[in-house]
C-alpha cells in the first residue's frame, strides 16, 4: 500500500520538498495543505520587484499549476491545519474535516512580529510577509506621499528602497544605533546608510516609536526623540516569530523553532520539518540556529525529502542570503556572529561595490559582498574550507581574489 505524505504550509520549503520527493521516487500520495490562497511562491520579491509592480503572481510562483498536476500533487488551499493527532496520524483542519497521514512535513514558516503600540490599529499601517500584505501596501503607494518604515533591517531597507523608487518620501526609523546592526559590521551599516541618504531616504537610528497618530488613518508617527514624523503609510518590519504552536501542541520538541536533527527529523520519526520554522544544530558553526532564508528553506527541504524516502543525507549547507536595494546586490555567505576582525576589500566610502570579510582567529567565517559576486563565490569556498588567507592581499582590490590564499 503506498503511503500518504502531507505537507503543512504551501511554502517555499514545500515547493522544494514536492519536487525533491518526486525526483527521489516517492511513490505515494502527496498533499499540500496551506492557509494562504496561492500555490507556493517566492517571498523575496515581495519587498522588491513584486512591491514595485515589476513582477506578477505568475512570475513569483515557484512552479506553475501544470507542473503539480503532472506530478500528481494535491493542494488544499485556504485551509489551516488546526491540530495534529499523532496517536491516530490525523490532522484536524479549519474546515472541520480530518485528514490522515503516514508521513508529515511541517513547513509552516514564520509570521511577522507585531508591535503593541498606541494607534497601531489605524488604517494605513502595514506589515509585510505575504502577497495580501503587499497588495494592500501597493494600493496606497503614491508619488510624493510620505512613507515611514519602522525597522532598519533587510525588509525595512528593501521596502524603503522600493517605495523611494516609486517616488515616495521615505523615512526609516530604527531603534538600534545603526541599520542592520544584528547582522552586519558597522562599516557595512554605514555604507547602507550612506546609499539610502544619497537616494533621498531619511534614516533615523537610535530612535524608538512611541505610537501612531491620526483620525481613522495614520497621519504621523510619534517618536521618543520628541518628533512626530508625517506618514501617509507606515510599514512595520521588526522581525518574525516562527510558527511553532501546531508542533508544540502536538508534543514535538520546540525551542525557538521546531527542533530537528541533521536529517530534518522532528522528535517524531514520522514528522520532518524545514524552513523558517525549524531550529537545527549547524555543523560548520557548531551552534543551534534558526535561519530565515531561501537557502535554508530549499536545502533543508531537500534533506527532509531524502529522509522521507528512506535516505540519510545530513544537512551541512553553508548559510547564505541576499538583499537587493536600488542598484545594490548584497550577498552574504556564512554567519558573522563572533567575528574578531573585519577586512574591507574595495572602496566602501566612495563607490557602490566592496566586500567585508569577517574573520575569527584568522579564519574567514563570513562575507558581505556588495555588487561583488566573485568575492561572494570565493568567500563561500574560503569559509567552507577554513582556508588561511593573506590578509594584505585580501584587502588589496588590485589583487585578484583567487590569489589571496596562503601557499
Ligand atoms: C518580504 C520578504 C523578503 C525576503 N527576502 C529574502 C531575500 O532576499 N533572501 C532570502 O534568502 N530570504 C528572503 N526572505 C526570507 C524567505 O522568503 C523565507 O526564509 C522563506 O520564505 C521561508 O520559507 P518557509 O518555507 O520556511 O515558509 P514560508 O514561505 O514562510 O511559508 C509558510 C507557509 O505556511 C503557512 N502556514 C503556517 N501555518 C499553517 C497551518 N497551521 N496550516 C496551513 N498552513 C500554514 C503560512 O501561511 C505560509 O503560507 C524574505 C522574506 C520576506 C517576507
Amino acid at each position: 500500500m503506498s503511503q500518504t505524505c502531507i505537507i503543512v504550509g504551501a511554502s517555499h520549503a514545500a515547493g522544494q520538498l514536492i519536487s525533491s520527493l518526486r525526483q527521489k521516487g516517492w511513490p505515494g500520495r502527496i498533499m499540500v495543505i496551506g492557509e494562504e490562497s496561492y500555490l507556493p511562491y517566492q517571498r523575496p520579491p515581495l519587498s522588491k520587484a513584486f512591491l514595485a509592480g515589476e513582477k506578477s503572481l505568475q512570475d513569483i510562483i515557484i512552479r506553475p499549476a501544470p507542473f503539480y498536476e503532472k506530478s500528481e500533487i494535491e493542494f488544499m488551499l485556504d485551509t489551516r491545519v488546526e491540530a495534529i493527532d499523532r496517536d491516530n496520524k490525523l490532522l484536524k483542519l479549519s474546515n472541520g474535516a480530518t485528514q490522515a497521514y503516514d508521513k508529515l512535513a511541517l513547513t509552516v514558516g514564520a509570521r511577522v512580529r507585531k508591535v503593541d503600540l498606541p494607534g497601531v490599529e489605524l488604517e494605513g499601517i502595514f506589515y509585510l510577509r505575504d502577497i495580501n500584505d503587499v497588495e494592500r501596501i501597493k494600493a496606497n503607494i503614491g508619488v510624493g506621499k510620505q512613507a515611514v518604515i519602522v525597522g532598519g533591517g533587510y525588509i525595512g531597507l528593501e521596502t524603503a528602497a522600493t517605495l523611494r523608487k516609486q517616488g515616495m518620501a521615505v523615512t526609516v526609523i530604527e531603534m538600534l544605533e545603526r541599520v542592520m546592526q544584528r547582522v552586519t559590521a558597522p562599516q557595512v551599516s554605514e555604507f547602507f546608510s550612506r546609499v539610502h541618504s544619497e537616494e533621498g531616504v531619511k534614516i533615523l537610528c537610535g530612535v524608538g516609536v512611541d505610537g501612531f497618530e491620526g483620525n481613522g488613518s495614520v497621519e504621523s508617527v510619534a517618536c521618543n526623540d520628541g518628533n512626530k514624523y508625517p506618514a501617509d503609510i507606515v510599514v512595520i518590519g521588526v522581525g518574525i516569530v516562527p510558527n511553532v504552536e501546531l508542533a508544540e501542541a502536538a508534543g514535538l520538541d520546540v525551542d525557538n523553532g521546531i527542533v530537528v536533527d541533521e536529517y530534518a527529523r522532528t522528535s517524531d520519526a514520522d514528522i520532518v520539518a524545514a524552513g523558517d520554522c525549524t531550529r537545527h544544530h549547524n555543523v560548520l558553526y557548531d551552534r543551534w540556529l534558526r535561519l530565515e532564508s531561501v537557502q535554508n528553506a530549499s536545502d533543508q527541504a531537500m534533506v527532509a525529502a531524502a529522509t522521507l524516502c528512506g535516505e540519510e543525507k545530513p544537512y551541512n549547507a553553508l548559510p547564505w542570503f541576499w538583499s537587493d536595494q536600488y542598484d545594490l546586490r548584497l550577498q552574504i555567505a556564512g554567519l558573522s556572529q563572533g567575528y574578531d576582525e573585519v577586512i574591507i576589500r574595495g572602496d566602501r566610502e566612495n563607490s557602490r561595490s566592496f566586500a567585508a570579510f569577517y574573520l575569527k582567529d584568522g579564519i574567514i567565517i563570513a562575507v558581505d559582498a556588495v555588487n561583488r559576486p566573485s568575492e561572494f563565490m570565493m568567500g563561500k569556498r574560503l569559509i567552507n574550507n577554513k582556508t588561511l588567507i593573506d590578509k594584505e592581499k585580501l584587502a588589496d582590490i588590485q589583487m585578484p581574489i583567487k590569489d589571496v590564499f596562503l601557499a
